[in-house]
């Protein structure tokens, strides 16, 4: 026999001991993780972070302090944060500025989550930020704050094989 056509053999047996088996990966964009918790988070008070995805960040703004913790924290991975001004003013933060996030730069580390003390900036389960142009990477404070909606269709069922979408 030659070359190819054992090859060729090989091939279609592959292929059809794989129709028998759960697909094993999903086909996104129509079906997607089901996430567990809200999004990796850090409890300054204890110092353990909370497991979860690191997507998008959460900014609270009621309990940032403008400290520039976050923004210091990231200098040296990324400089994805830079910090701006704030219409508002809060009676923590009296020089009004707050992070903004660059999603060009961002490698979506946490340090600057794991920087914060005052329980102002989370990770969430949103990682579907691609665009267009890069000024729509960078999100500003009020976008920030903006609770994302992320759509969890497809359940997921851990085995023996790994995880495959029930
Ligand atoms: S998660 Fe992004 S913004 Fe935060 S420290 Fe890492 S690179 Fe910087
Ligand atoms: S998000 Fe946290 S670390 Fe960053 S400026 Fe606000 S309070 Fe400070």
């Amino acid at each position: 026999m030659t070359g190819t056509a054992s090859g060729i053999i090989k091939a279609l047996n592959s292929g059809i001991k794989h129709l028998a088996v759960k697909r094993f990966t999903l086909r996104y964009p129509e079906e997607k993780l089901k996430f567990v918790g809200d999004g990796y988070q850090f409890d300054p008070t204890t110092g353990v972070g909370i497991a979860g995805l690191k997507g998008r960040h959460m900014l609270f703004h009621d309990h940032c302090t403008g400290c520039q913790l976050c923004a210091i924290a990231c200098e040296g991975i990324a400089e994805a944060i830079s910090m701006v001004k704030v219409p508002e003013t809060w009676k923590q933060n009296k020089k009004a500025i707050m992070p903004q996030i660059d999603y060009g730069k961002c490698v979506f580390c946490g340090l600057c989550v794991d920087a914060c003390p005052f329980y102002a900036l989370y990770m969430t389960n949103d990682y579907e930020l691609s665009s267009y142009t890069k000024e729509a990477l960078i999100y500003t404070p009020a976008q920030l704050q903006v609770k994302p909606s992320v759509a969890q269709d497809a359940e997921i069922v851990i085995d023996d094989r790994g995880a495959t979408h029930g």
